[in-house]
Order: structure tokens, then C-alpha cells, then sequence
């Protein structure tokens, strides 16, 4: 990627996330290592967004608002600002289109939004994770809390 300003090729990714307006479309911000101006990029995958496979083998497009719902649903009335919920299912989608899958299982994008819940809030995580895992027990609960306290206790650490 030339430098518009000074034809330099060297350039380094300062910020990547999927346009807003066209989610098959990745923004770079880019800084220039000889002139040091910025500037961004706009690059359109070839492919878009993967397909979601269920667990019944049935296969949906990608549905954005249906992913954002799982985490207002996870997040209900924790101190979470909608800017993080929106950030966090922008790295999800941005994972995804870097992947390059076409096809992607439910399971996995489950897998995603629970590492994203882990990170912003312990309470909707184990929420989640009680759907997601089809919690059927107490001793279910147990192990995963026991999962978060040894994690928090490692940051901690
Ligand atoms: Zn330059």
C-alpha cells in the first residue's frame, strides 16, 4: 500500500474495523513510516460475511442484529455502555471476515461471544454460558464460576 502523500510502500495498520455502512468492507487507518502522514484505506473482501450453520445442518446469512441481540440479552441491565456491545460484535465480524470462511457453525460464534463476554462482564458471561451450554445442573454453575474466579484470580496475580 503506497503512501498517497509521498509514495512510500511501507506503511503500518494503526486501526482495522468493518465499515459501519458496508460490512463486507474493512477500514484501515494506516500511518506512512517516511512522512508519517495518515491516512485510511477502504478493502472490500471478495468474500462477505460466512453463512451460519445450526446445529440441524440449516444454513442462514449472517445476521448482525441477531448476534447484537445475544449480547443485550447477556448484558440486561449490567453497567455494559452499548458502545462496548457494538465494539465487541465489530471484533466478531471483523474475525470473521479475515477468516475467510464461508461457512461458519453456530457453536463457534458462540464460542466468540463468550470470549467478548468474558472481557466485558463476568455476570452476563455466566448467563450466556448457562444458555449456550445448556446448563442443566447447580454443579454446572459451580464449575464455570469456578472457571471465572480462577481466571480473575490469575489477572490478579
Ligand atoms: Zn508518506
Amino acid at each position: 500500500m503506497k503512501c498517497p502523500f509521498c509514495g512510500h510502500s511501507d506503511t503500518q495498520v494503526l486501526d482495522s474495523r468493518v465499515s459501519s455502512e458496508e460490512a463486507d468492507t474493512v477500514r484501515r487507518r494506516r500511518r506512512c513510516l517516511s512522512c508519517d502522514k495518515r491516512f485510511t484505506t477502504y478493502e472490500r473482501v471478495g468474500l462477505a460475511l460466512p453463512s451460519v450453520v445450526k446445529r440441524n445442518g440449516n444454513c442462514s446469512d449472517y445476521d448482525g442484529i441477531k448476534l447484537r441481540n445475544s449480547f443485550a440479552l447477556a448484558l440486561r441491565k449490567r453497567p455494559i455502555d452499548l458502545k462496548e456491545i457494538d465494539s465487541a460484535v465489530v471484533r466478531i465480524e471483523e474475525f470473521l471476515l479475515i477468516s475467510g470462511l464461508r461457512e461458519v457453525q453456530t457453536q463457534h460464534i458462540g464460542k466468540l461471544v463468550m470470549n467478548e463476554l468474558k472481557k466485558l462482564d463476568q455476570v452476563a458471561y455466566l448467563r450466556y454460558a448457562s444458555v449456550y451450554k445448556n446448563f442443566e445442573t447447580v454443579k454446572d454453575f459451580i464449575n464455570i464460576i469456578e472457571e471465572i474466579h480462577n481466571d480473575s484470580f490469575k489477572i490478579e496475580n
